[in-house]
């Protein structure tokens, strides 16, 4: 969202995009779990061009000692962009931007996660981002979510993020590099599909309330998809220990299952369980928003207050 009046052409005449999407299209999803022998969960994921890899560790000891909950584990997410993972080599080490994003994976995660099943201790996730092309805050929670179903850590659900914005005055979904760069906003979201609970949502940029409900709609129906292809990266995973029946020999199996969404065409709808209805869903957030957002007198709500704080004007 660098410049929120730039006149760069990210749609066609045609309603394409850029990358040939149209505007409520997912880019291709593939998700790999257990991809790491030494971590105790892992999850490979590819969005787009971006590229991710999770490792999960714990329940473990939690150090420094101080910092143990005697009542709850704690989930703490690290997340870390490559210096190779984009154009530009980035600095290695943690900087403001990556401090957010791993505080509010952290948080996101310890809404699924059932902490007071194992006080005391942590679960430590690594999310390395290997290559970047916008939205990686989501893929990254959206593969942890994974990795830590693959450690057997007890959850409640998966978590499913996406990040959907405004491009040349029009919605659009899973936003691209060029078009989070030079489009008006972007939204990332996180959902547990079960519950339709919403452990993440940030804004960058301007949005009406109405357009601000279309995309969190666009968001739930997304989330929806993605949900179901983390089922399947899982299924795939744990098929490999199956049982074989009586007198039947063990099939060899495949030393990584791999769950290939993406083909560049449009994803089908799921079949799965449908979420709570996305109406439903939306109200909800809306209330919550507006709850949380009290306007001074006279003043109309600034979702955008602490703009110039995080890198990229997250909020
Ligand atoms: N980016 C970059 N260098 C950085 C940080 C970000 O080139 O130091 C790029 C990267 O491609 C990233 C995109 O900018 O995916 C958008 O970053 P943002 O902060 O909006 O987070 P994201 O969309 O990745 O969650």
């Amino acid at each position: 969202m660098s410049d929120p009046h730039s006149d760069v052409q990210l749609v066609s005449d045609e309603g394409m995009r850029l990358d040939g999407r149209a505007l409520d299209e997912l880019r291709p999803i593939r998700i790999e779990a257990g991809v790491l022998e030494r971590a105790d969960g892992s999850c490979y994921l590819e969005w787009g061009s971006n590229k991710v890899l999770v490792g999960v560790y714990g329940p473990r000891e939690v150090h420094p000692k101080h910092m143990q909950n005697p009542l709850k584990g704690i989930v703490q997410a690290r997340y870390n962009m490559a210096a190779f993972s984009v154009s530009e080599r980035k600095r290695p080490g943690p900087d403001r931007r990556a401090v957010e994003i791993s505080k509010i994976t952290s948080e996101a995660l310890e809404c699924v996660v059932l902490t007071d099943q194992f006080p005391r201790t942590t679960v430590d996730v690594y999310i390395e981002v290997l290559e970047a092309s916008a939205g990686t805050r989501c893929a990254g929670l959206t593969a942890a979510s994974v990795a830590l179903a693959d450690a057997g850590i007890p959850m409640k659900d998966l978590v499913v993020a996406l990040a959907s914005g405004k491009i040349n005055g029009k919605l659009a979904l899973d936003l691209g590099k060029a078009e989070d760069n030079f489009g008006e906003a972007d939204v990332p979201f996180a959902i547990v599909p079960r519950t339709g609970e919403v452990v993440l949502l940030q804004m960058d940029g301007h949005l009406t309330k109405e357009e601000f409900e279309t995309i969190l709609e666009m968001n739930v129906r997304a989330a929806a998809q993605v949900y179901e292809l983390q089922k399947q990266a899982l299924v795939k995973r744990y098929s490999a220990y199956a049982e074989p029946a009586p007198g039947e020999e063990q099939a060899a199996q495949p030393v990584q299952a791999v769950v290939a969404s993406g083909s560049p065409e449009r994803f089908h709808e799921p079949k799965i369980a449908a979420p709570p209805p996305t109406d439903v869903v939306v109200d909800e957030i809306l209330e919550a928003v507006e709850a949380t957002t009290p306007a001074a007198p006279g003043e109309e709500p600034d979702v955008n207050a602490d703009e110039d704080e995080a890198e990229g004007g997250d909020i």
